[in-house]
């Protein structure tokens, strides 16, 4: 895969959270800072910082870059650790992604560890069977597993997420709870705009018949 097709991992957290949030923001460009996307920065800048931690049989590296051509996309691991195994001689990579919020099983942020993991694996050529979720708010790591059905889950994102982008789709907004939850809640508009497209088919289906009708 060229370079220039790859696109931010951070996008695959978009696309399973909600596709149209997706597009907004990797097709259209849209991104709206509010005081938890702020924070958010803030915490991954503060991540960011490259020193890293060395001590007999387990390495931290932050900040590392990571790439997979097989998911087409590129990023930043907030943290790495490296674990020596003692049977095997491997470092052992353990992604650690830094989320903002309380401690979640969400999906979402499941599939962006799973990526990294992937994406360790290609670069490295180890195994990566499990990473963790670090939630600030409630200071707590969630365990991610990296078994066949997240693995699947997480190329169905990227498979849908380079559809996206290479159609220059945004789908219709549906409101859902979850919008309430969503950035670009202000941008988007669901209620309205969801109702506008149901307008506009009303409109559509009108002037059709009204032109029939016309006809005869
Ligand atoms: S407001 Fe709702 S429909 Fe719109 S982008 Fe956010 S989650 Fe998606």
């Amino acid at each position: 895969m060229d370079i220039d097709d790859l696109l931010p991992l951070s996008g695959l957290q978009h696309v399973v959270f909600c596709e149209r949030q997706c597009a907004l923001i990797h097709v259209e460009g849209v991104w709206v800072e509010n005081p938890l996307t702020a924070s958010g920065r803030v915490e991954h800048d503060r991540v960011h910082d490259p020193a890293g931690e060395v001590r007999p049989g387990f390495r931290i590296y932050r900040a590392l870059p990571l790439r997979s051509e097989r998911l087409g996309v590129t990023g930043v691991a907030d943290v790495v650790e490296f674990q020596l195994e003692d049977e095997t001689g491997i470092w052992r990579p353990f992604p650690v992604e830094y989320k903002h919020g309380p401690k979640s099983r969400r999906l979402a942020d499941q599939v962006q560890l799973c990526a990294q993991a992937m994406a360790l694996e290609e670069m490295l050529g180890v195994d990566v069977p499990r990473g963790a979720v670090f939630y600030r708010t409630s200071n707590r790591r969630v365990t991610v597993e990296c078994n066949a059905a997240l693995r699947e889950r997480t190329m169905a994102a990227a498979r849908r997420y380079h559809e996206l982008v290479e159609q220059g789709l945004t789908p219709r907004a549906s409101y859902a709870k979850k919008c309430d939850h969503c950035s670009l809640i202000e941008a988007c508009l669901p209620e309205i705009t969801a109702n506008l497209s149901g307008f506009h088919r009303k409109l559509e289906i009108a002037r059709r018949e009204g032109s029939d009708g016309g006809d005869t």
